[in-house]
């Protein structure tokens, strides 16, 4: 498998000239960003410039035009031999894709498992974790995302801000290198929507390395520590979050913050 000489402060996820196109459509135009281990990046920018679609090639529900993204220094759904890069088969695309966890805008939950169910299932079925410590661990992460006295209940009894804590242990059940959260706010009731922040900042002060699509400027600003505005298809501007939120250097991002505000 594919590994460069990574220096123990490289990237762990470096983009370089990522492109990508649906049809005629060019939706991402050369992204180039990295992300150091224990980072969290903020991507903000309006509907429709790319944000999923880039999160998406991270995590490969699609496969980039031209360009090349590294994950903990492996080059993502390539090997290279020599001079030549092979396109990887399904197994070693999935088990790329088990070290990134995903969280959507929709907690997409299984709703016929309890919230303890839905956590071991990924440990169990492709980790081949035992289920009894599979099920001590989704405990633990319950306790961490404060839902311990939920474990044994259906998705359908909980609120859309459990159920997005719930996702997120179950992301933090599989041990991920890296976690995408893609707007995992926006879905939410305005009244549930710090209970998630609060368990990703703290997700963050113990070191997780994170990509979030968010609109949540505040939490842009206070947790991560660089923000990227993307605007058709290209990151605009890249830089510390206090900076870029309060001092944005580009028209489009000044555009784009005093809409949002
Ligand atoms: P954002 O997340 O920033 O709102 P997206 O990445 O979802 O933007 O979409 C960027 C553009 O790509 C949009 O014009 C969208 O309609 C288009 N797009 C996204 N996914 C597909 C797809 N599977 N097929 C065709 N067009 C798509
Ligand atoms: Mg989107």
């Amino acid at each position: 498998m594919e590994t460069q000489n990574l220096s123990p402060d490289a990237p762990l996820v470096i983009a370089a000239d990522v492109r990508k196109h649906f049809g005629p459509l060019e939706v991402l135009k050369g992204i180039n960003v990295s992300v150091q281990k224990g980072e969290v990046l903020c991507i903000i920018g309006p509907s429709g410039s790319g944000k999923s679609t880039f999160l998406r090639c991270i995590n490969q529900l699609e496969r980039i035009d031209g360009g090349a993204i590294w994950v903990g220094g492996e080059l993502i759904g390539y090997r290279r031999e020599g001079d030549n890069l092979h396109e990887l088969n399904d197994a070693q695309i999935a088990r790329q894709r088990r070290a990134i966890g995903m969280v959507f805008q929709r907690f997409n939950l299984f709703p016929h498992l309890t919230v303890t169910e839905n956590i071991i299932e990924g440990p169990v079925q492709v980790l081949r974790e035992n289920p009894n410590e599979a099920k001590k661990r989704a405990h633990a992460l319950l306790e961490r995302v404060g839902l311990y006295d939920k474990r044994d209940v259906y998705p359908a009894h909980l609120s859309g801000g459990q159920q997005q804590r719930v996702a997120i242990a179950r992301a933090l059940a599989m041990q991920p290198q890296l976690l995408l959260f893609d707007e995992p706010t926006s879905a939410l009731d305005p009244e549930l929507v710090g209970e998630v922040l609060n368990v990703m900042r703290d997700l963050a002060q113990t070191g997780m390395t994170m990509i979030v699509v968010t609109h949540e400027l505040g939490f842009a600003r206070e947790v991560s520590h660089r923000t990227a505005f993307m605007d058709q298809g290209q990151l605009v501007e890249v830089g510390d979050s206090r900076s870029v939120l309060a001092n944005p250097q580009q028209a489009r991002t000044r555009e784009f913050i005093s809409a949002v505000h």
